[in-house]
């Protein structure tokens, strides 16, 4: 039966759209933003996360481990992660909860059945459903029959989608999503690259393909000190907007919450040290918006 791999399903959530909503990361994702605060979601398989904090010490772990992955010098706990096979092993045996295997596959009535656990407050709020991660289009056929399924129950639906897939894969999702959330990082090329590790032309026309087609988009800008808040950049970004006139503009100051992931999931944190933007950059950033017309709020 088919499955996708999903990092973690979050219920009550406030940030993914209107009402209360039940979003579901899904893992694998083709960006690597300097910022992401979902870390965990960005391999396409199960990863290994060490709390350090947590960890006794008492090294149960390594008897456990058929790979040699853990390692200990005096106090100190080493994890040789290119060895682990993410069987779960030394996870289950931990006792104090220091190791956690991200990453569960599930069959979309499964996944059906948790959402539906709380159509209540969805018809109470205006809420639904969002599918986010990671880059949840990076398996389309299985979120187009989720979203379907969804939409069967009479549960509203929204996608979460930084955009660098090939359009038809947004055809085969659009009969069944009442609304995209969609990442608009930088409008020049250099600062894209530099910083998601990818090119945005296809993002751009992406987005413009999807508004062609009808779709509800609304559209959210991180705003990065020091990568995308020069007022020059973001007239760019509100020039490029207002040719495709998208149906509502998030100003989101960056923040560093999700920082503290990347060394339990042994990844480096690329901008250690940055502060939030000062919220009269973001005011600024705001009013150059909504000088142009465009229907922008800082969230
Ligand atoms: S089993 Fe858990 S608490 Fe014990 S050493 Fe391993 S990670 Fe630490
Ligand atoms: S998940 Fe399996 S292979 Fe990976 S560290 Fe734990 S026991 Fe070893």
């Amino acid at each position: 039966m088919e499955t996708a791999l999903v990092s973690n399903i979050q219920k009550f959530s406030l940030d993914d759209g209107p009402g209360i909503r039940t979003t579901v990361f899904f893992k694998g994702c083709n960006l690597s933003c300097a910022w992401c605060h979902n870390p965990e979601c960005i391999s396409r398989f199960p990863t290994l996360q060490f709390i350090a904090d947590a960890c006794t010490g008492c090294r149960h772990c390594q008897s456990l481990c058929p790979q040699g992955v853990h390692l200990f010098k005096g106090k100190e706990h080493l994890l040789q992660r290119q060895l682990c096979e993410a069987c779960g092993a030394c996870c289950q045996g931990c006792l104090s909860d220091a190791l956690v295997l991200n990453g569960k596959h599930y069959t979309r009535k499964q996944l059906l059945s948790i959402i539906m656990q709380d159509q209540d407050y969805y018809q109470d709020t205006g809420g639904g459903v969002t599918v986010s991660g990671g880059e949840p289009m990076l398996q389309a056929d299985f979120i187009a029959g989720l979203l379907a399924s969804c939409k069967k129950e009479g549960i509203s639906t929204a996608v979460d989608t930084a955009g660098n897939v090939p359009f038809s894969e947004y055809e085969k999702v659009l009969p069944w999503t009442d609304f995209f959330l969609y990442d608009i990082k930088a409008f020049s090329r250099d600062i894209h690259r530099k910083y998601t590790g990818c090119d945005n032309s296809r993002i751009q026309a992406n987005l413009r393909q999807l508004k062609e087609h009808g779709a509800t988009v609304y559209v959210r800008i991180p705003v990065i000190p020091g990568v995308n808040d020069s007022m020059e950049e973001q007239t760019h970004i509100a020039d490029f907007l207002k040719q495709v006139q998208p149906d509502k503009i998030e100003l989101l100051p960056y923040h560093s919450y999700g920082t503290g992931k990347y060394s339990s999931f042994g990844l480096p944190y690329r901008l250690t040290g940055l502060q939030p933007p000062p919220q009269e950059t973001m005011e600024n950033i705001l009013t150059l918006f909504l000088a142009w017309k465009l229907p922008a709020v800082i969230s």
